[in-house]
């Protein structure tokens, strides 16, 4: 038996990272807070903290006890672990130079309102850890850094009011040095400190402890510590003692600009998760039963509504869920779920296991640096069998977490609702790790998750907000589409003033219906978004214009291969079809789906494409283009089905994807010319040739395999080479005409228009057969 890291903290009442540290330092291999440790170590810390806490507990009440507020964390407990660690490792380092360990200053007024500064500027939420390696902080940090030394802060930003600021950053005014002084009030807290830098809480804690001085992210380090650090992160470090303030205004020079990333700006966001995994295996199923369980639609009085995406609460903290169709033809948007999302989870069903879009979906994950959550479902299922799938997750390089790997796999029943509040704690858990951040202040931007026509409200979509704050009366653009946003769903039909970072949201007051997948981007107002929208457009219209430009004066200087080739292409039949679906995102995905169609015979034209039910128009529109209609999930509009009939126009509808790909597929290949194919039926061996006069002669046979049959194709083989074929005109059993004759039975045979028969030549019989034709 074995206990989770998270478990294990929560027990101790330390936070999963001091935890890792400490373990790590006595030589454990534990990387992330779901790794695990045996049951009797795990006993041993609980004792051991058990102690540690009373002990400083003791003190804690024999002392003066000055403090107002007592610290959370069993500080006491903490320091001194980490000092006994110090001395530990000093001990250890004796024979060589020990470093001379600078003692950890205790955060002595840890709570919030008695340093409101860095309570506002220190994230709140869960405790941080450190990041998942796809994250790759130095990347981040470098830009991070990169953009404090470029880019000005927009007005409604700017750091500058000294009293609610214990640090700033400024450029420094020595035009020989590059050093940037950042300016720190004490206490020199570790994650704020680190975040002035620009760098990962932990990167300053591992940096820390190669000095010796194990701190952890609550922790204050000294004046002369921090000095240090500044300086080998190329900053001038400028402490300023309380009643300084007045001094650091005045010498301030005009603070530099940040981007909306800018670390300062940055809060704890929910994380935005996707379910994927092979059809049947239970996708729907779980994102309902999890919509299901956390859904406030009750208390909001509105009507639950798909709007690609929704969002839960669980155990006081969002989590934010991609609710979009799983299947393989939903590639496209399955992929750009992926890239709006932070966690994929995978699932595999127990009486199934790995199948290919399981394969795909773990592809799409790692492509879009997801972290992945495997559940595995339906375990209540006769014949489930969750070892096989785990050790298929091993052989795929995702071996879980009780077979020595990393990846968290949750045993669960979507259909029964089993564990599935245990899914959602290693979702928050993953979601902890990877220290998911936004700015809320900046200005809103984000992806379009799905778009449609709603009848009486015109074009709406689902957005996922990713940075800034999405308020009802912004500006929007998104492409050639801009928007003046009315107003604000969630997917419980509640109205919503503004949606966060990482909210999803149906938004209305679109000029026309924007593509699911792209980008939004924030506008001054209506007036500059719809003068962005237009020039965009133009843009595009010219890029047009010059691309065809292009193509016409390439087209001279066609070769004679081109030639051939454009009349090989003229030969080859042609699938022409307009595509109509209920939503745009399906539309998309759908015309994906049909592209993906290879044939080397016949070649797939779309003609046209739209959103909503088929109509006369676009029967009109394939009669004169000789195109078939194809509907995905729409009905037909009155008359269409006699006008169609009329027009000899073939309509193909299905709600499912993948039968409407195979329809399709169908009516590609009616195009094509029956394929004859030959069906071996039996064979013969002469034994003995018998001469009827006039040069005709009969093949005395015996028949060593299947049958022969009358009038079927005859080949006549000698020395492996077909010396006549076609068809048995005569066939007798001794005196009688028979209409075949099966193996191991003698015959006398005639083949048409041949006589040259001789003893041990083969007679293979052949029937021969129309099929149709395959892409
Ligand atoms: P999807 O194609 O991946 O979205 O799969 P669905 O959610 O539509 O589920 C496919 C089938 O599996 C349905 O008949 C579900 O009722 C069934 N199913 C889903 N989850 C479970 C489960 O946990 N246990 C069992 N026994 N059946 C399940």
């Amino acid at each position: 038996m074995s206990v989770r890291i998270h478990q294990l903290s929560k027990e101790i009442g330390i936070e999963n990272k001091e935890l890792i540290q400490l373990l790590v330092e006595r030589g454990f291999e534990v990387k992330s807070a779901s790794s695990t440790i045996d049951n009797i170590s795990a006993d041993s810390l609980r004792e051991e903290f058990a102690q540690k806490k009373s002990s400083s507990e003791q003190k804690a009440d024999a002392s003066e006890a000055s403090q107002a507020v007592k610290p959370k964390l069993p500080l006491g407990a903490l320091v001194k672990s980490a000092q006994d660690v110090s001395n530990e490792r000093a001990e250890k380092l004796k024979a060589k130079t020990p470093p001379s360990p600078t003692p950890v200053v205790n955060r002595t007024v840890p709570s919030a309102p008695k340093v409101p500064v860095l309570a506002s500027k220190t994230p709140a939420g869960p405790p941080v850890l450190p990041p998942a390696p796809h994250k790759a902080s130095d990347e981040k940090d470098s830009t991070a850094s990169d953009a404090i030394k470029v880019s000005k802060p927009p007005k409604s930003q700017q750091i500058d009011a000294p009293e609610t600021d214990s640090t700033n950053i400024e450029a420094s005014d020595s035009a020989t040095a590059e050093l940037k002084k950042i300016h720190v009030k004490p206490p020199i807290v570790v994650r704020d400190f680190a975040g002035e830098m620009g760098v990962k809480p932990f990167k300053l804690i591992s940096e820390l402890m190669e000095m010796g001085i194990f701190a952890s992210m609550n922790q204050t380090i000294e004046e002369s510590v921090a000095q240090k650090i500044a300086q080998s992160h190329g900053f001038e470090l400028a402490v300023h003692h309380r009643g300084e303030a007045q001094a650091v205004a005045q010498t301030k020079k005009k603070p530099v600009k940040v981007d909306d990333d800018d670390p300062r700006f940055l809060k704890p966001r929910p994380p935005v998760v996707c379910i994927l995994g092979h059809v049947d295996h239970g996708k729907t199923t779980l994102l309902d039963t999890i919509r299901k369980s956390n859904s406030a639609a009750g208390e909001a009085g509105g009507i639950t509504q798909h709007i690609g995406a929704y969002q839960i609460e669980h155990n006081g903290q969002k989590i934010s869920f991609i609710d979009t169709p799983g299947h393989a033809a939903f590639s496209l948007m399955r992929e750009r779920g992926a890239n709006i999302t932070d966690i994929a989870v995978l699932v595999v069903a127990a009486d199934d296991a790995f199948k290919p879009q399981t394969e795909e979906a773990l592809k799409f994950a790692n492509e879009a640096n997801n972290a992945i959550v495997v559940a595995i479902n339906k375990i209540d299922a006769k014949g489930a069998n969750v070892d096989r799938v785990k050790q298929q997750m091993q052989e795929k390089g995702i071996a879980p977490e009780d077979w020595g790997g990393e990846t968290i796999a949750v045993e669960v029943s979507a259909l029964k609702g089993t564990n599935i509040e245990d899914l959602l704690d290693m979702i928050l858990l993953q979601a902890e790790v990877l220290e998911l951040q936004a700015n809320p202040t900046c200005p809103a931007s984000g992806i379009v998750i799905e778009s449609q026509v709603q009848v009486g409200r015109g074009p709406s979509a689902s957005v996922m907000v990713e940075r800034g704050t999405l308020k009802v009366g912004d500006a929007l653009l998104c492409g050639e589409v801009y928007c003046k946003v009315k107003s604000l769903t969630d997917a419980n039909g509640k109205s919503l003033k503004t949606a966060p970072p990482a909210t999803p949201v149906n938004v209305i007051g679109w000029s026309d219906i924007p593509d699911s997948g792209k980008r939004f981007s924030h506008q001054k107002n209506e007036k500059a978004a719809k003068r962005a929208a237009a020039d965009a457009l133009q843009q595009r219209k010219l890029d047009a214009a010059a691309a065809k430009e292009e193509a016409q004066r390439t087209q001279g200087a066609a070769t004679v291969e081109d030639l051939f080739a454009a009349i090989e292409n003229q030969q080859k039949k042609c699938l022409k079809i307009i595509v109509k679906s209920d939503m745009h995102g399906s539309t998309e995905a759908l015309i994906n789906a049909l592209k993906a169609i290879e044939s080397d015979k016949v070649d797939l034209e779309i003609i046209g494409k739209g959103v909503g039910m088929i109509t006369k128009n676009d029967i009109a529109l394939a009669s004169t283009g000789g195109a078939a209609v194809i509907g995905f999930n729409v009905r037909l509009d009155n008359g269409v089905q006699s006008l169609a009939k009329h027009h000899e126009v073939r309509i193909v509808q299905h709600s499912i994807i993948y039968e409407l790909i195979d329809q399709v597929e169908e009516c590609m290949a009616d195009l094509l010319d029956a394929e004859i194919v030959e069906k071996k039926l039996g064979a013969t061996e002469i034994r003995q040739v018998f001469s009827l006069g006039k040069g005709r002669s009969v093949a005395g046979c015996m028949v060593t395999e299947g049958l022969i049959k009358r009038g079927a194709t005859a080949r006549v083989m000698r020395a492996g080479t077909c010396v006549h074929e076609s068809k048995i005109d005569t066939l007798k059993r001794f005196k009688d005409d028979v209409k075949e004759v099966r193996a191991g039975y003698e015959c006398g045979l005639h083949v048409a228009g041949f006589d040259a028969y001789e003893e041990g030549d083969l007679i293979d019989c052949f029937a021969v057969e129309e099929v149709r034709p395959t892409l």
